[in-house]
C-alpha cells in the first residue's frame, strides 16, 4: 500500500486562505493525482500555526500571525471528505499537556509530529532564519536533534515528520564538522523508546538540499533500532502528491523495510508496500 499522509491542501504563504483552498473542488484535484500515483491512503495534516487554537500553545509572532483559522472547521470539512484527518503539529516545549489536550480532544487518524524551530529560531524558515547572525553548525544541529528527540519522547505524535529538516538548505548554510551520526543518536534512542513511525518524506527532493528526508545514515539507525516507517511526500499543491516516490520506494528496499505504517484514528498496522509505483512518479 501507498499512503501521502503529511500533506497540506494550501501554500503555506498567502494568509487567510481556508475558504479558497479547503473545497470539495480542490480536495478532488487531490484525490485524482492520488490516483494516478496509486495512493490507496489519502490524507491531509495542516499545520497547527494556520489554527486559532495553536495560540494555546505557543506565542512566537509567526504563529500569531497566521494562527487565523478555526481548528473544528477544519476537523468537520476533512471528515466530510474521503481523505484521512490529519494535522502537523509542532512540538511546543513545555506546553505538552495543552498539545495532549488540543490533540486529544479531536478525532484524528494520525498526528505529525515536527520540529521546525530551535528556540525562537526557524531551521526551514527565512524571516526567523537559525543561521541568520549566528552559524555554528554543530551548535544548531546538536540543538535540532535534542528538540527532535523530545518531540518523539512526548509521546504526543504518531509519525515523526522530516526527521532531518535541518539539512533542507544544503551546502547554502554551514554544515557540521562532526559526523551528523552523533548528532542523531539521542534522537533515534528516542524513537525507539518511544515507538513513534518516522516519516520518510520526499520533500526534501524538492528543497534546496536535493534529498529525501531523513538521510540514508539516519534512516539505517531507524531500523537498527526497530522503528516503522510512514510515507509522505508533504505536498503543498496536487502535482506534488506521490512526488518522488519512486525514490522513495529504492531508498526503503535498500535499507530494508518493506512494510509503511497505515493509520485510522490513531491506531497503527503495518501494510506491505507495492512492488512498483503509479504512472510517472
Ligand atoms: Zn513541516
Ligand atoms: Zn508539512
Amino acid at each position: 500500500m501507498f499512503t501521502d499522509y503529511h500533506l497540506h491542501l494550501r501554500p503555506d504563504e498567502g494568509g487567510t486562505t481556508f475558504e479558497r483552498y479547503f473545497t470539495s473542488e480542490n480536495v478532488e484535484r487531490y484525490l485524482a493525482a492520488a490516483g494516478a500515483a496509486g495512493i490507496e491512503e489519502l490524507g491531509v495534516s495542516e499545520h497547527v500555526y494556520r489554527f486559532r487554537q495553536a495560540l494555546d500553545l505557543w506565542s512566537h509572532p509567526l504563529w500569531v500571525e497566521n494562527a487565523t483559522d478555526d481548528l473544528d472547521a477544519y476537523c468537520e470539512f476533512v471528515r466530510a471528505t474521503p481523505l484521512r484527518l490529519g494535522i502537523e503539529c509542532d512540538f511546543v516545549p513545555g506546553a505538552e499537556e495543552r498539545t495532549a489536550a488540543l490533540l486529544e480532544a479531536r478525532d484524528f487518524d494520525y498526528v505529525v509530529g515536527s520540529v521546525h524551530f530551535v528556540g525562537e529560531a526557524a531551521v526551514d524558515h527565512e524571516g526567523w532564519d537559525v543561521w541568520e547572525g549566528r552559524g555554528d553548525a554543530d551548535e544548531v544541529w546538536r540543538r535540532y536533534f535534542e528538540a527532535l528527540a523530545e518531540c518523539a519522547r512526548s509521546g504526543l505524535f504518531d509519525i515523526l515528520a522530516h526527521p532531518d529538516l535541518v539539512k533542507v538548505w544544503g551546502r547554502a548554510r554551514p554544515l557540521p564538522e562532526r559526523d551528523p551520526r552523533h548528532y542523531y543518536e539521542p534522537a533515534v534512542e528516542a524513537i525507539a523508546a518511544s515507538g513513534v513511525a518516522v516519516e520518510l518524506s520526499t520533500a526534501g527532493l524538492r528543497k534546496p538540499v536535493g534529498e529525501l528526508y531523513p538521510s540514508p545514515a539516519f534512516a539505517e539507525m531507524c531500523v537498527e533500532a526497530g522503528a516503522p516507517f510512514a510515507l509522505s511526500s508533504d505536498a503543498h499543491l496536487p502535482a506534488q502528491v506521490g512526488f518522488g516516490y519512486d525514490r522513495a520506494l529504492e531508498f526503503l528496499a535498500d535499507i530494508g523495510v518493506e512494510e509503511i505504517a497505515v493509520f485510522a484514528r490513531r491506531q497503527r498496522r503495518l501494510e506491505p508496500l507495492p512492488a512498483g509505483v503509479g504512472e510517472n512518479r
